[in-house]
């Protein structure tokens, strides 16, 4: 990077160039700001900026709106679960903005033939960072098969379990309710997104304050879909799907339709609470390694840390983690 451009960058303190040769971005509530950073990847001549993609702007504003809802998520004496849905709730943001544009869910469908889980761009996180890293799904990839016993305490790894399981359920939600010889599949995506996006913020919204889990959130989901008389099938959804990630249990002989949509005399029946199958450790902390930069921030810990410091040590790990992967 030339001198004066840089310089340029410092003097003007833009936060879209807030982070330079910074292989990051972050959320502060702090200084009110999204920040993000450029660099120049291992053995290319171009400079990305973060603040170009669509995927990490959105999953940054996801961490903004969640702060606003559930301020005491984000502090790190929260268990890794609720660390994981500030994650999957910045990664489902990109998801459902992009199912928010219909010229985005025709390319979806032009690209997979209405099968969502074919490889799409959707699914694919931030794939020109993740190409920095040497990764062809992206930065993290939404259609992944991760159950929680496989994740770890690491906040982006365990945040792909709860965001791999939402995709499944948009993917099965969509083939259960297209039409494609009476409405044109790009359209009933979109809607079918626009659902699921509701559902999941009102489940987060209904959770409690500090210390959530993905059970809170599931039952959470499973009563919504039920007041909201949806097929039986959408609650069969989200039991099967988080059940298969080890999020909870759904025991097998249970009538799986139980309490779901319209009763005989016309009222809905809350469905069966379900318990939780691979749980946090007690007082196992989270872990807050890897590349997004707000879970990172010095705020969130509630210390007087030297933040540039914490920053520098944090591009210094991530320039070593792309060299190891090949970046
Ligand atoms: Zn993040």
């Amino acid at each position: 990077m030339a001198v004066e451009q840089r310089q340029r960058h410092q003097a003007a303190a833009d936060f879209p160039h807030g982070l330079p040769d910074v292989m990051n971005a972050y959320y502060s509530r702090d200084e009110r700001a999204l920040k993000f950073g450029d660099f120049v990847p291992n053995g290319a001549d171009e400079r990305m900026y973060t603040c170009r993609s669509f995927d990490i702007v959105a999953h940054e504003t996801g961490h903004a709106v969640l702060d606003g809802l559930k301020p005491r998520w984000l502090l790190n004496n929260n268990p890794p679960q609720t660390g994981g849905l500030h994650e999957s709730f910045g990664d489902l943001t990109a998801i459902f903005l992009t199912l928010s544009q219909l010229d985005q869910t025709e390319a979806v469908i032009a690209q997979t033939k209405a099968d969502l889980h074919d490889k799409t761009f959707l699914a694919d996180m931030a794939e020109q960072f993740g190409l920095a890293l040497g990764r062809p799904n992206g930065l993290r990839n939404a259609d992944n098969d991760l159950k929680l016993s496989e994740a770890g305490n690491e906040v982006h790894a365990i945040s792909q379990v709860f965001t791999g399981a939402v995709y499944d359920i948009l993917a099965d939600m969509f083939a259960h309710e297209r039409q494609p010889g009476l409405q044109d599949d790009a359209a009933m995506l979109h809607r079918v997104g626009e659902y699921l996006c509701g559902l999941v913020l009102r489940a987060l919204m209904a959770a409690p304050d500090h210390a959530a889990s993905y059970a809170h959130v599931v039952n959470q989901m499973l009563r919504i879909v039920a007041e909201d008389g949806k097929p039986a099938e959408y609650g069969n959804f989200i039991r099967n799907r988080f059940s298969m990630r080890e999020v909870v249990i759904a025991p097998a002989a249970q009538d799986q339709g139980q309490g779901q949509g319209p009763t005989g005399n016309g009222g809905t029946a809350a469905p069966a609470e379900l318990a939780p199958d691979v749980e946090d450790q007690p007082g196992v902390p989270q872990d807050r390694r890897a590349c997004c930069g707000t879970m990172n921030n010095a705020q969130y810990f509630e210390l007087e840390d030297a933040l540039d410091q914490e920053r520098a040590e944090l591009a210094r790990w991530c320039q070593g983690y792309a060299a190891r992967n090949g970046g």
